[in-house]
């Protein structure tokens, strides 16, 4: 694999910005180089560009080397640049999954570029061979939601396995959900295939879905074509503060992450009794399906009730079914108790 073959030509060929802080790495100086106003500390200076502090952590954390890893705003951008550096507008694909997280589709729409779609099994699996026969040489990224949002499943790992070895173009596994699963990341498989891309985040188990943190982690040199495309101050001073504080008190996620797991387990169960009920999907997320009769309808009684789930029932393979997120122990009685009383 030549990951500088795959690369848009002007994307190989440009010269990128170069900050004041690219040109002076240290931090022991008096800082007369980039137009910063001298007052207000600490919120006056520019932020490390290279968030270098909040790699050493989260390699600590997720035991990777921090030249793997890129941050951005959100997992949202390190999606969006990955489309913008392989894709040429008008020419190139991407394939995804039906159903699946829908950024995938509205990065590429937004670069022109076609989103090839490939139903998922009726039982929420991969169809690998129509996954890899629907390449063709224009297509440079391949995105995989495991567990997968908004079925909730996690993929076979033989499935994707065969995917990322038979496949020319890049594998974008995103892992938004992986804590929430019993499932190795397939962080430990970088080092085998130089085509992998994982995504992670700090918005889901880690409960900083406000600050803004996405992770890329890939080999070095997918990592160098990130940081030379994206903005030169991509994460804020205040997100690479709190995430680094995050990031030393894995506990904190630890429990949050085991209460949710019980708490999803027995919001399944109350939910499964209900007679509107025709079906709950298994999860390895921290949301599931729930296949019931009259999905608006449902909907729109819990939103009268100031209950907000998500209406899903559009979406390929998921008709009837809303996705409800599993809440507190609290909000999720609520949740019950308003089932409950719709049968009345
Ligand atoms: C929630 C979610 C994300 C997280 O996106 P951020 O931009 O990091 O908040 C990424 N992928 C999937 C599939 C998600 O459901």
């Amino acid at each position: 694999m030549n990951i500088q073959h795959l690369l848009r030509n002007n994307i190989k060929y440009l010269k990128p910005y170069s900050s004041a802080r690219d040109e002076y790495k240290g931090k022991d100086a008096m800082f007369l180089d980039a137009n910063e106003n001298p007052f207000n500390e600490p919120y006056n200076r520019y932020p490390d560009p290279l968030q270098r502090d909040l790699k050493e952590q989260i390699g600590k954390v997720k035991n990777i080397s921090p030249a793997l890893i890129f941050t951005g705003n959100g997992s949202d951008e390190p999606i969006d640049l990955l489309i913008r550096a392989f894709c040429n507008p008008g020419e190139d694909n991407v394939v995804v999954t039906d159903p699946t997280y829908g950024m995938y589709q509205v990065a590429a729409d937004i670069n022109q570029v076609e989103v090839r779609k490939v139903r998922l099994t009726a039982s929420f699996k991969l169809d690998v061979m129509a996954m890899l026969n629907i390449c063709d040489r224009q297509t440079k990224l391949i995105f995989i939601c495991s567990p997968n949002n908004p079925t909730g499943n996690s993929l076979a790992q033989e499935d994707i396995e065969k995917i990322v070895a038979k496949s020319n173009a890049l594998v974008v596994i995103d892992e938004a959900y992986i804590d929430f699963a019993q499932k190795t990341s397939w962080i430990t498989a970088l080092d085998k295939h130089e085509n992998l891309v994982v995504l992670q985040t700090l918005s889901k188990a880690w409960g900083m879905a406000g600050i803004r943190l996405g992770m890329a982690f890939a080999n070095i040199e997918i990592i160098n074509v990130l940081n030379k495309i994206k903005y030169p101050y991509n994460v804020n001073v205040l997100t690479q503060k709190e995430a680094f504080k995050a990031l030393q008190n894995t506990a904190q996620k630890d429990a949050w992450v085991k209460s949710l797991v019980e708490l999803r387990a027995q919001l399944q169960h109350e939910i499964s009794k209900l007679p509107l009920v025709k079906k709950v999907y298994e999860s390895d997320a921290n949301f599931f399906l729930a296949k019931v009769e009259d999905p608006i309808n449902v909907y729109n009684y819990l939103v009268n009730k100031k209950i907000i789930v998500r209406d899903r029932s559009k979406i390929t393979l998921c008709e009837g079914c809303l996705r409800i997120t599993v809440g507190t122990k609290e909000q999720n009685e609520a949740l019950v108790a308003a089932l409950t009383d719709y049968i009345k």
